[in-house]
């Protein structure tokens, strides 16, 4: 469920539309801080270039080894190159045990034609990759979410907010907004005759019109029926 009032970027003060991340400043929207960002689309694809580098280079051998040392804090050898993280969408850290599975999404994911795994960041609201859908995660800057690594997930939420469902759908191929979502702003609902005549006796019953008003507007109210 999302939040039921349309709410707006603690940075930007803009408002938030339904993605995970502030679509002009890129601010996480399940953080109240502010401080976590999503991760640039061209610093992911450096990222993996670099991966793939160390990995030629150290003969995986390195690469192995460094993956260790990095992964408890939701990143591979590119990763924290770049400076960037792994974090669940519902602003969960994510360990080494997470990494390993996210890692083995992605070369099942590599199985598809065009490189389209990856290439899913391109046109993706929330930059992620098909096999990020497929264990809820985004990444996003390592400067910043921290804070996500020391305490294992954020702390509060900000007000009137529901984390994602851990296992949401992982695709969404239509920007239609979806059931349950806020409606956008706009003037209010005209009153019923039925809920007229409500206010109308609670104006009686606070005696703030008298008796005549009161059936004289009653009347009114009944004659449009
Ligand atoms: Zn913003």
């Amino acid at each position: 469920m999302q939040s039921t009032a349309v709410r707006n970027c603690i940075r930007c003060q803009r408002p938030l539309g339904e993605g995970l991340f502030c679509e002009y400043d890129g601010t996480f929207v399940l953080d109240s801080e502010g401080t976590i960002v999503m991760a640039g689309r061209g610093e992911r694809i450096l990222a993996w270039l670099i991966s793939a580098l160390i990995l030629i280079f150290t003969l995986f051998i390195g690469w192995v080894i460094w993956w260790f040392l990095v992964a408890p804090r939701g990143q591979n050898p590119g990763k924290a190159v770049v400076g960037i993280r792994v974090i669940r969408t519902n602003g969960d850290a994510v360990g080494t045990g997470g990494m390993f599975v996210r890692g083995l999404a992605g070369q099942l994911a590599g199985l598809i034609p065009l490189y389209l795994d990856d290439l899913w960041i391109l046109w993706d609201r929330d930059a992620q990759t098909l096999h990020d859908k497929l264990v809820n995660t985004v990444v996003v800057r390592a400067q910043g979410s921290e804070k996500i690594v020391e305490r294992g997930g954020l702390g509060a939420l900000p007000e009137g907010v529901t984390p994602p469902p851990i296992y949401g759908p992982p695709i969404r191929f239509s920007s239609a907004p979806s059931p349950g979502s806020t409606p956008p702003a706009g003037p209010p609902a005209p009153d019923t005759p039925a809920m007229a005549l409500v206010r109308l006796a609670e104006l009686r019953g606070k005696d703030l019109i008298t008796e005549e008003e009161y059936q004289e507007k009653r009347r009114a109210i009944i004659d449009q029926l």
